[in-house]
């Protein structure tokens, strides 16, 4: 039997997977069960930040496994606070729950959402605004929430109360915010939906109707979160304060951790018992993400820039390539040829590179060194202009 066919028997088919088993990795370089080695443009779907087996990353998270691994979120948690206190120092928000994925992230700002408007206004105030082509996640109510048909298949009936407004169409968008909304939810840049990135004025008109209707803003950021896109967060580039952001993907540095963010209006909704989760901010994940948030600085920003400005400039001259969008190492190619069949012959010839929809998409690890990188786009650029 071939390896790979082996390596699925007893998996659960729900992944279309490219043709690879990665053993291990070093930085921005990972290798097959054979020893094969690719240069790494997508860093697990923008987990692994500081790309593999970052030396400080394990660091932080061993000395936690020599502390403790668990202890139930019954107690104070010290790897927790720290994580917590690092988030609000750097944000305008005051209160965070931790989770474990980005989807339980979005939950929890649903469900905060909710509870908000029930509170202040009494029931039948629960609708939530999306976006069409959007991408919240896989659990019921998340894909109740993701603006794709496509998602809203086989497994009804699906959490009610969702309605889906056109991307950068501000009239669409202000005529589903009606009087029984509680909430709009957003990606700034549409991560699984294509890499579409929202017009600043749109976003900005949204925060400012969202905000005198008293309809919670709720940003999306489990992807653009976390320095991805050059600032801390992806609502920086847009000078709005958003009521609630969540986040996941980025955060933990290659271990599992969500997290919901609420501002001075949010902050006290989830009362005790109303919501909560056995690894919710487990000491590892907490303690990987410090030494992840830690290192978000200025100086990081301006070398993600920087290598950004070198990917736009040289992905956007080449031959079939018709648009590179995008904000910092989050982009996405459009070109003549099919995403896939673009990743697959990049895999050939050692490169891993996602897609999104129509798009080509590039996440590499924040920290990929320039001439990692060089290497990486000299073998795309020839995949795309063959
Ligand atoms: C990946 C993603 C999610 C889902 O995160 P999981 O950790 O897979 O649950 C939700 N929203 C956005 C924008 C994402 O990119």
């Amino acid at each position: 039997m071939n390896i790979l066919d082996e390596l699925s028997q007893n998996i659960a088919p729900s992944y279309a997977r490219f043709p690879v088993a990665i053993a291990r990795g070093r930085g921005s370089l990972l290798y097959d069960i054979d020893g094969k080695e690719y240069i790494d443009l997508g860093s697990g779907i923008a987990v692994n930040a500081f790309g593999a087996c970052d030396e400080e990353w394990i660091k932080a998270v061993t000395a936690q496994l020599g502390q403790i691994a668990h202890t139930s979120n019954l107690y104070y948690s010290l790897p927790q606070a720290r994580l917590a206190r690092l988030l609000c120092a750097r944000t305008h928000f005051k209160k965070v729950f931790f989770s474990n994925s980005g989807a339980e992230a979005n939950e929890c700002a649903i469900k905060a959402a909710r509870k908000y408007s029930a509170d202040k206004y009494g029931e039948g105030r629960s609708r939530i605004v999306t976006l069409k082509n959007s991408f919240h996640g896989r659990t019921i109510t998340t894909l109740s929430a993701t603006g794709q048909d496509g998602f809203h298949k086989h497994f009804g009936p699906f959490t009610e109360g969702f309605a889906y407004a056109e991307a950068n169409n501000y009239e669409d968008t202000a005529s589903k915010l009606s009087d029984d909304c509680a909430a709009l939810m957003i990606e700034l840049i549409q991560g699984e939906g294509g890499i579409n990135v929202l017009e600043k004025d749109y976003v900005a008109n949204l925060a400012k109707m969202c905000k005198e209707k008293d309809i919670l803003f709720i940003i999306d950021e489990v992807q653009t979160g976390n320095g991805r896109t050059g600032k801390l967060f992806c609502y920086e580039h847009y000078g709005i304060e958003p009521d609630i952001v969540t986040t996941a993907k980025g955060l933990g540095g290659g271990l599992p951790i969500g997290c919901t963010l609420f501002n001075e209006k949010t902050a006290e909704v989830l009362a005790p018992g109303t919501h909560g989760s056995t690894f919710g901010g487990n000491p590892i994940c907490a303690a990987g993400a410090i030494s992840i948030i830690e290192r978000l600085t200025d100086e990081l920003f301006a070398e993600v820039n920087k290598k950004s400005e070198y990917l736009k400039t040289t992905l956007s001259a080449l031959k079939n390539v018709t648009q590179v969008a995008g904000m910092g190492l989050m982009l996405g190619i459009k070109t003549a040829k099919d995403p896939k069949e673009v990743a697959n012959e990049c895999i050939k010839k050692g490169v891993l590179v996602l897609t999104a929809k129509d798009k080509v998409r590039l996440l590499p690890a924040l920290n990929i060194p320039f001439d990692v990188l060089k290497k990486g786009v000299a073998i795309l650029s020839e995949v795309i202009e063959q």
